[in-house]
């Protein structure tokens, strides 16, 4: 199977599991992460319907935004400040912002450009050492500061679950989707640049949880460009 039917099998599952759990299909994004492959390949989702692709790395989501413009590119990596000026020209989404200091650098390059450049928070529900994110007591008042910022507007929230356990990821991303719910109560009233829509969540081996859980991007990389990744899940 190559990446085209590979593409076309997962949103059908997608269409499925959402239909299984009484959601509306187009309320999910299937996002391909295409950090793995070159151009080409990401031509060959393009092929099969993809609009959307994630990267995590600047260089290369400024060499394949700059080679294919018509597609939306999503920054889903580590943020450093001294490469935010490659990264707010190209992004459609950036998933993964949590510090304050970030936040502002990103909007005073998005003020720049005369763009408002949409974001989501990432929190690291799990506690994880090795995650990063805001802790999930800490999402409320990064959101209010995100407030004062005219030209970021915060879209949702973003996380990664712990691989190997689906009962870990499901708690993990109902943990989520649980803030998300609290922050939209309690800051979004009150909060301009804040509306809190997407949940991102959910990969190649958890995006089953992540669906029933609320799961608007799905950032999926192997099930989609990795062949061998088809014939290990087989
Ligand atoms: C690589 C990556 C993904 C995709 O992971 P797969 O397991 O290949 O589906 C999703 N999110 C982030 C942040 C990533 O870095």
């Amino acid at each position: 199977m190559g990446i085209a039917q590979r593409y076309a099998r997962i949103r059908e599952e997608i269409d499925e599991a959402c239909r299984a759990c009484g959601r509306d299909p187009r309320e999910v994004l299937l996002l391909p992460v295409s950090k793995t492959v070159g151009v080409p390949e990401v031509r060959e989702a393009i092929a099969a319907g993809a609009l959307d692709f994630g990267e995590n790395r600047p260089d290369c989501i400024v060499e394949k935004a700059e080679a294919l413009p018509q597609a939306r590119w999503h920054f889903i990596g580590n943020v450093q400040s001294r490469r935010i000026r490659d990264i707010v020209p190209h992004a459609h989404l950036i998933h993964s912002l949590f510090e304050e200091r970030h936040l502002r650098k990103v909007d005073a390059v998005a003020a720049e450009l005369g763009k408002v450049q949409d974001a989501l928070l990432e929190v690291n529900v799990s506690g994880e050492a090795s995650k990063s994110g805001l802790a999930p007591e800490d999402v409320a008042e990064a959101l209010r500061a995100c407030g004062e910022l005219s030209h970021v507007r915060v879209r949702g929230l973003m996380t990664m679950a712990p691989q190997g356990d689906a009962a870990v990821a499901r708690e993990v991303f109902e943990g989520l989707r649980a803030l998300r719910d609290e922050a939209q109560r309690a800051v979004e009233p009150t909060v301009d640049n804040c509306q809190l829509n997407e949940l991102s969540m959910g990969m190649s081996e958890d995006w089953r949880e992540a669906v029933p859980c609320g799961a608007t991007i799905v950032r999926i990389g192997r099930a989609v460009f990795d062949d061998a990744f088809e014939e290990s899940a087989q």
